[in-house]
C-alpha cells in the first residue's frame, strides 16, 4: 500500500487527560477543535468521555454540532468563537453553549435564544477574544442575573512559566470575576502547569491531550509511517529532487517515501528533518514535493519497507522544531490522506 498510516493511540491521549487532570483539583474539560487538532474529534472526544471528561471545548459552531452526534446528549460542548451571525439554528439544534465575546454577541444571543445557555469570555490582555473589563463592568449586573454557565479568560505567555504577563492576566482574571458566583476557566495546558492557583474551576487542555509541548511527561499519541516507495542506487555527484537541492558526495542509497507537502509534512523540513528505521535517523535529502520526499538510507543494513517520521524516536515536537514551528502547527496540517487507525481501549 503507497499510502501512509497514522496511527493515534487513544489511551495515550485519555492517560494525558487524566495526568493533567490530577494536577489539581478543579475539573479537567477538553479541548477537540480543529477535529481535535488533527487526530479526529470523533474518535477522540468518544475516548476521553469515556475516562470522564463531560466537557469539550470547540472552536466552531459546525465543530460543535458534528461532536454532538458523535458525543450524544450528555456531555457540554462549549463553543470559542461565541455565538456568530449565522449559528443560531446550529447552537439551537446542537444544544451548544457558546461563549459570549463581545456586548454585540449578548445582543444576538439574546435576541435569537433567550434563556438559553452561554458563557462569557472575558479579555485579561491578549486582546485576542473576549470582553475587555470595561465593557464586562457594565454588562457584568444584568448578565450575571442570567446565569451563565462558565466566566473565562485565556493565557497569551503559558508556555512561558516565568513570564510576567501570566501573573498580571491571572490578577485581572480575579478582579473581574472574584464573588461573581460562576464557575470560572483560566488555563489551557500552559496554564495547568503554572499551577493550582490558575486553575478555578475547569481547565482546558489542548496540545498536552496530543502528546506536544509543553506538557513535557506527555506519552507520544501518534505515529506517522511512510511507505517506501523506491530505493535507488545515486552515484556521487548526481542530485535528488527539485531544484538539485542535494548532491550526492558518496555512492548513496535514497528511498522515496510516500508524502509530501500535501500531506502536511511542510516543504520547510526540506534537507533539516530526519525519518527513523526503527531508532536508527536517515536525513531527508532534497527537496519534500507535494507527494514525496526522498532519504538517504546509505547507512542501514536493511530498508524497511516503512520510515517513521512521527513515533516514539522523533516527537511532533522534535519534527516541529526541525520546520522552524510548532507541534501544534505540526498535528494540525496533516493531511486527509493519510490512512487512520486507533489503537487504545475504544478503537
Ligand atoms: C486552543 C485553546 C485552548 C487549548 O490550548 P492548548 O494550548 O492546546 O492546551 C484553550 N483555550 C482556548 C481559548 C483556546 O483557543
Amino acid at each position: 500500500m503507497a499510502r501512509a498510516t497514522l496511527t493515534i493511540d487513544l489511551d495515550a491521549i485519555a492517560a494525558n487527560w487524566r495526568a493533567l487532570a490530577a494536577m489539581g483539583r478543579a475539573e479537567a474539560g477538553a479541548v477537540v477543535k480543529a477535529d481535535a487538532y488533527g487526530l479526529g474529534a470523533a474518535r477522540v472526544a468518544g475516548r476521553l468521555a469515556t475516562a470522564g471528561a463531560r466537557r469539550f471545548f470547540v472552536a466552531l459552531a459546525e465543530e460543535g454540532a458534528g461532536l454532538r452526534r458523535a458525543l450524544g446528549r450528555e456531555p457540554e460542548i462549549f463553543v470559542f468563537s461565541g455565538h456568530m451571525d449565522g449559528d443560531t439554528g446550529t447552537i439551537r439544534d446542537a444544544g451548544l453553549i457558546p461563549l459570549l465575546n463581545a456586548a454585540e454577541q449578548v445582543d444576538r444571543h439574546r435576541a435569537a435564544l433567550p434563556g438559553q445557555p452561554f458563557g462569557i469570555q472575558l479579555d485579561t490582555g491578549m486582546n485576542r477574544l473576549g470582553m475587555e473589563e470595561a465593557e464586562w463592568a457594565a454588562l457584568a449586573p444584568s448578565l450575571l442575573a442570567e446565569g451563565p454557565r462558565l466566566l473565562m479568560s485565556h493565557l497569551a505567555c503559558a508556555d512561558e512559566p516565568d513570564h510576567p504577563m501570566n501573573a498580571a492576566q491571572l490578577a485581572a482574571f480575579r478582579r473581574m470575576t472574584d464573588g461573581a458566583g460562576v464557575p470560572r476557566s483560566l488555563s489551557a495546558t500552559g496554564g495547568i502547569l503554572l499551577g493550582p492557583e490558575y486553575h478555578f474551576d475547569l481547565t482546558r487542555p489542548g496540545i498536552g491531550l496530543y502528546g506536544g509541548q509543553p506538557f513535557a511527561e506527555a506519552r507520544p499519541v501518534v505515529t506517522l509511517s511512510l511507505p517506501v516507495i523506491q530505493i535507488r542506487d545515486v552515484p556521487p555527484g548526481e542530485t535528488v529532487g527539485y531544484g538539485n537541492s542535494w548532491t550526492a558526495a558518496r555512492p548513496s542509497r535514497i528511498a522515496t517515501l510516500g508524502a509530501g507537502y500535501a500531506d502536511g509534512l511542510i516543504r520547510a523540513m526540506s534537507g533539516r528533518a530526519r525519518v527513523f528505521a526503527g531508532g536508527r535517523p536517515c536525513p531527508l535529502v532534497g527537496r519534500v514535493s507535494m507527494d514525496l520526499m526522498a532519504a538517504d538510507v546509505t547507512d542501514l543494513d536493511h530498508v524497511p519497507e516503512r520510515l517513521d517520521i512521527l513515533g516514539p524516536a522523533q516527537g511532533v515536537d522534535a519534527l516541529a522544531e526541525a520546520a522552524g514551528t510548532i507541534g501544534y502547527e505540526i498535528l494540525t496540517a496533516l493531511g486527509p490522506r493519510y490512512a487512520r487507525a486507533y489503537t487504545g481501549a475504544a478503537a
